[in-house]
């Protein structure tokens, strides 16, 4: 399975040229597109090829008419002309001098203020938000909003590049994931057309980079986003970055560029409380037609805390499941459309992951929830802080607390060095065994 993300990225591009003698050719836009689909990828296409055809060997190549990641946009042709494929608030406003534009994905038209509710959990990175929107490039530049995944950071940023695109016509605004951004200097690079790729960027008024923990350890993009983030903080353009992590814990990233991350405010959005999931899910049902009781509701919003993605998913499940059956919408269905799910949140707990953990590496857990330093300890420990981290979302004053009332600190500095650590041969298959184990 390929992630999403991953997929109109990397292998929506892939196409089949010819497929003779055994040999399966396939072109790809980029180098890169080769290397990051083989060490990706590559086991996985084998495999596939060898079921098919077994002794069938697969060929990447570069498609060399391609155009690079920087496209000229033509002009249109008239003001009526139909929109394209872009929401019309997405589209380019205005020619950039430089004969170029940077492609934009479509922002989704959804992700507005108005459809974000807001809660305790979100108000500061939302109040933010907003002010970024009313003066973009005065008020905290660059903002910077981090939380775990499925929280709204997507949404949260699209909506200041709808707003500014709405309330100040002609503005430039261009939204990237770092992966566009990262493939878009490499493209630049590979067809020396890196001033070009720089002149556009720094011709947008509002740069929104998404998920920008993807940068870690890619020098050159680092270099370039450093550049290109100096340009247009100098000229007072607004810049918008989200990340998983806030920009201590981001691992592999060259100092310069974390430094001007706090230059203007740094905000988390944190797990919605009860009361916000409860109003999250009824403007969803209530914009998808979604039936909808008080009692399916808070049902839905106790069995899925972390994740608003999840919580929207969840009641999709449960409308699906009424109208599939053709059902009313009533609790006993909602807990058996969502029986696998509410089972698997109620079982992890930061106790069992500790005893897992304890259990794994032949500790006993009054040690992980000790004080000892000693290596054989002191790392199972920063093991188990780090799973409670990623697979219970729990923040880091909960982590101190299970594991014998440590300080914050404590769990912060395991989660970063465990961050740090997870890709090495030492660490990587216990944290893969661990947590197939524990998501199990
Ligand atoms: P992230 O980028 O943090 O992973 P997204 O922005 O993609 O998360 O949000 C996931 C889904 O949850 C989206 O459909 C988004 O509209 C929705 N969502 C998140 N937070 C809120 C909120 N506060 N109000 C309404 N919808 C929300
Ligand atoms: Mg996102």
């Amino acid at each position: 399975m390929v992630p999403e993300r991953h997929y109109s990225m990397w292998v929506e591009p892939m196409r089949p040229e010819r497929y003779e003698d055994k040999e399966l050719v396939v072109s790809v836009p980029s180098a890169f597109h080769i290397d990051w689909i083989q060490e990706q990828l590559g086991a996985q296409i084998h495999e596939e090829m060898e079921r098919v055809d077994p002794g069938c060997v697969f060929k990447l190549v570069l498609r060399e008419e391609d155009d690079p990641e920087v496209l000229p946009i033509p002009e249109p042709t008239s003001d009526e002309g139909s929109p394209g494929p872009m929401p019309p608030s997405n589209r380019p406003t205005k020619r950039p001098s430089s004969g170029f534009t940077l492609r934009t994905p479509p922002m989704n038209p959804r992700y507005v203020f108005d459809t974000f509710v807001t809660g305790p959990s979100n108000q500061m990175a939302t109040a933010a938000a907003n002010r970024v929107a009313e003066d973009p490039g005065i008020s905290y530049n660059p903002l910077f909003i981090y939380g775990s995944v499925g929280l709204g950071k997507t949404h949260l940023v699209q909506a200041i590049g709808h707003h500014v695109l709405q309330n100040r016509p002609g503005s430039r605004v261009q939204y990237e994931t770092t992966e566009q951004f990262v493939t878009n200097v490499v493209q630049g690079i590979r067809h020396n057309s890196m001033e070009l790729l720089r002149s556009a960027y720094r011709e947008c008024d509002v740069l929104i980079i998404d998920d920008i923990q993807f940068i870690a350890g890619k020098e050159a993009s680092q270099n370039e986003f450093f550049n290109t983030f100096n340009t247009l903080h100098d000229a007072q353009k607004a810049v918008v970055i989200t990340s998983d992590k806030m920009p201590a814990e981001i691992p592999d990233l060259e100092e310069r560029v974390r430094s001007r991350f706090g230059w203007g405010l740094v905000v988390d959005l944190k797990p919605p409380e009860l009361e916000t999931r409860l109003a999250i899910l009824k403007k969803k049902a209530e914009r998808d037609n979604i039936p909808f009781t008080d009692e399916v509701g808070s049902f839905i919003a106790q069995s899925v805390r972390s994740n608003v993605r999840e919580l929207e998913g969840a009641l999709i499940r449960v409308g699906a499941f009424s109208s599939l059956q053709h059902r009313p919408v009533t609790l006993d269905l909602a807990k058996e459309a969502l029986k696998d799910l509410v089972k698997d949140r109620a079982q992890l707990t930061a106790e069992l992951i500790i005893q897992k953990v304890a259990a794994y590496f032949d500790v006993k857990v009054s040690d992980l929830k000790g004080k000892s330093r000693t290596r054989h300890i002191a790392r199972p420990r920063q093991i188990a802080m780090y799973l409670c981290r990623k697979l219970l979302n729990a923040s880091y004053p909960e982590i101190g607390r299970a594991f014998g009332g440590k300080d914050h600190t404590t769990a912060l500095n395991a989660n970063k060095r465990i961050e740090a650590l997870k890709g090495d041969a030492d660490v990587a298959p216990h944290l893969d065994s661990l947590e197939r184990s524990l998501s199990a």
